[in-house]
């Protein structure tokens, strides 16, 4: 007897071979398989008499082979066999190409069941290589509802479906019950063996739904759980208190008056500060709501209780504007600051590091250079991630790893719509930045074709002539990437620019530069010496050019629509008047529609609703870039009333059983404990 650990290559009819294409879907045992859920489905629950289906249409019919299969040879390699079938309404030519052993399969006068799309010519129907088998075969795949599985190379759907199906049968009983039995009831949700079977064969829509439902409040359960105990664990932890201070003193010095948001935001952190708990703190604004100034002040806090603070940027670039911008804030009192990244000097690395243990540097800033091994420091109190969404949480943790529980303020610009950050953020407490500096004006934002390419020019021109700098940006091509010809790469498009326009200065900065020059390409576009700057998505957080009053993005059906807010917020910054030119040729109402959220709204929060509404949370985030588990069934963006019940219910198992150590829980704590360990990369 098979159980859910044993490996899927136990299973009849799968070898080497297939059990290493299993791998690639991530399916190693049975419980893998069980777990690797459908797709889609395909309905061929119903039916037709072959007179009622319509052109195109999919349907099953069941009907009598009326001649013996006729094979045809047309020429090498093409054959094909045809013959009719009936049923009580009328009549239908089948066809199979180069599948000649359909003629021995074939009996004159016996009854078939055919799934496939009907096409009518005048009053002949006829059907191309149709799915073919007796009815009321076990395991069939005519008659029901079919799932469809994703694919990779040396599997078929028909190797997984059996596979699937004799897995539920040698272990489907032992499928653990993870839902407390009295969540279960409570929230009407099927038992784990019907949810497993109807899931994956489901008698009807009806029971794919109740199974669907059960299996995507489970998943989002026991992540609401895991996440919650994260939390827990850390909101115990003690940390370094520091002592009262107001920040008054700090805003003194500063150049413009704090807004309201960031006021609020700074204390939220001080208290924090103060508890004698450890903080972990999201501050999420929009961009150019001046998350900086609110890293600043806290800086300003822990450098006065005599503590070191480190801060994170995603990139290089990034890195070297915070480290100017911060000095801006934090020289005037004396605070030391160092810089720490992968294109520092040996001896710049050096010394800043003998500096850090040292304890002579009260700040560094840099990239993950600042969490390799061999970087030790001395009253490390306070720990601030920029962009969070581009780091793993793992990254983020290397560093908080360093000292002794430092302080964490995690700060993201895009804006994460509430059902999501619930999620996303479970394990963090959350400052909003709502509301911009005052004179902030509106980016005018503009959805153009290629038809628009001269008058685009023109405008280019116009603006360059005005002494305004303009950013454009071309999406990331992959080298071995087969991308439609249209869309050029940002080394192209600053060709044709340079063509285009001589007496302007075009500069291109794109992944595949070194680090230094990429750095010198940014400088000189910072200092002005630079009109046009063409990029790849490299500049899409952060860099802060004021002068800058044009936005063009090529390509514009290739970016989620938060991508394009952030990009958008690069103009805008300064006094002039600025917009955003959105070029793409993509027919199709949706790239419309999703372009037009963007020409309408300035609002980051209401664009990433929509976004996530159109997208689904994966392509939301990009791969891998949420710091979450892979979802097998839920969708965090369409499953959210559900999200918010298994929230609701994790929070409350977790108060009365804190550690899951309570009888119904058992499995309920594996399950949890199971998902840290597969997720060690996404999960601290
Ligand atoms: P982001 O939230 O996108 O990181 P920044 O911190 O880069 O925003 O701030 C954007 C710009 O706004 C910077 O030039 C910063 O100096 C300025 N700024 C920040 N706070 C204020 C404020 N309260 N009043 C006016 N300007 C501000
Ligand atoms: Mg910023």
């Amino acid at each position: 007897m098979a159980e859910l650990k044993t490996e899927i290559r136990y299973l009849k009819g799968i070898g080497e071979k297939k059990a290493q294409a299993f791998h690639k879907l991530g399916v190693f045992t049975l419980y893998d398989l069980l777990s690797f859920f459908p797709r889609r489905y395909e309905d061929r629950s119903v039916y037709k008499p072959i007179a009622l289906a319509e052109n195109g249409e999919s349907v099953c019919i069941r009907a009598m082979a009326a001649d013996t299969p006729r094979l045809a040879r047309i020429r090498k390699g093409l054959d094909l066999v045809k013959f009719r079938v009936v049923d009580e309404s009328g009549m239908a030519e089948i066809t199979y190409f180069n599948q000649s052993y359909r003629k021995d399969n074939i009996v004159k006068g016996e009854s078939y069941v055919f799934f496939g799309k009907m096409e009518l010519n005048g009053s002949r129907r006829s059907m191309v290589n149709p799915v073919c088998e007796r009815e009321g075969v076990q395991g069939g795949v005519t008659g029901r509802i079919v799932p469809v599985y994703r694919m990779t190379t040396g599997l078929n759907q028909h190797s997984i479906l059996q596979a699937v199906r004799q897995g539920l049968s040698e272990c489907g009983e032992q499928i653990p019950e993870i839902l407390p039995e009295e969540l279960r009831r409570r929230e009407q949700l099927c038992a784990a063996r019907y949810a497993y079977e109807n899931v994956h064969f489901p008698a009807d829509f009806q029971a794919l739904e109740i199974a669907r439902r059960r299996l995507i409040f489970e998943e989002l359960f026991v992540l609401a759980c895991a996440l919650g105990k994260m939390r827990e664990e850390r909101v115990r932890e003690s940390g370094i208190r520091i002592a009262a201070c107001d920040p008054e003193e700090f805003y003194r010095t500063l150049p413009f008056q704090p807004t309201k948001a960031q006021r609020r935001a700074v204390d939220e952190a001080l208290k924090d500060l103060q508890s004698g708990l450890v903080m972990n703190r999201l501050v999420q604004g929009d961009v150019g709501s001046g998350k900086t100034m609110v890293a600043a002040a806290l800086i300003w806090a822990a450098w006065k209780n005599g503590l070191c603070s480190a801060f994170m940027a995603p990139t290089e670039i990034l890195a070297q504007q915070h480290f100017s911008t911060l000095t801006g804030f934090l020289a005037p009192f004396g605070i030391r600051l160092g810089k720490l990244t992968g294109s520092s000097t040996a001896k710049e690395k050096r010394q800043v590091k003998a500096a850090l243990e040292a304890g002579d540097l009260d700040l560094v800033i840099g990239t993950h250079a600042l969490f390799s091994a061999d970087v030790a420091y001395k009253n490390l109190g306070l720990v601030i991630t920029d962009e969070q969404h581009r780091f793993g949480v793992n990254q983020r943790s290397a560093l908080i790893g360093k000292g002794q529980r430092p302080h964490v303020l995690v700060m993201s610009a895009t804006p994460i719509p509430r059902t999501l950050a619930l999620i996303l953020y479970g394990d963090l407490d959350v400052s909003i930045l709502d509301e911009l500096p005052p004179g902030r004006q509106k980016v005018d934002t503009f959805a153009v074709d290629e038809s628009y390419r001269d008058r685009l020019n023109g405008f280019i021109r116009k603006l360059a002539q005005e002494g305004r700098q303009i950013f454009v940006v071309c999406p990331m091509v992959e080298e071995n990437d087969e991308l439609p010809q249209e869309l050029k790469s940002a080394e192209e498009h600053a060709r044709e620019l340079r063509e285009a326009f001589p007496e302007l200065k075009v500069a291109c900065v794109h992944g595949k530069l070194k680090p230094k020059e990429k750095e010198a390409v940014m400088a000189s576009f910072v200092s002005g010496e630079t009109d046009v700057l063409v990029s790849t998505t490299v500049i899409e957080v952060g860099v802060d050019v004021p002068n800058a009053a044009l936005m063009v993005v090529e390509n514009a059906e290739r970016f989620g629509l938060s991508q394009l807010h952030q990009l958008r917020g690069r103009v805008g910054r300064g006094r002039h008047k600025s917009w955003c030119i959105l070029v793409s040729d993509a027919q199709g109402e949706e790239v419309r529609a999703r372009l037009d959220i963007l020409c309408k709204s300035n609002d980051g929060f209401k664009v990433a609703e929509e976004d996530l509404r159109l997208r689904g949370p994966g392509d939301f985030f990009g791969s891998r870039q949420s710091g979450l588990p892979e979802m097998h069934v839920a969708d965090l963006g369409a499953d959210a009333k559900i999200l918010q019940r298994a929230q609701q219910a994790a929070l409350q198992v977790l108060q009365e059983d804190p550690e899951l150590e309570k009888a119904g829980h058992e499995v309920l704590r594996a399950q949890v404990e199971r998902l840290f360990q597969s997720n060690a990369d996404s999960f601290n």
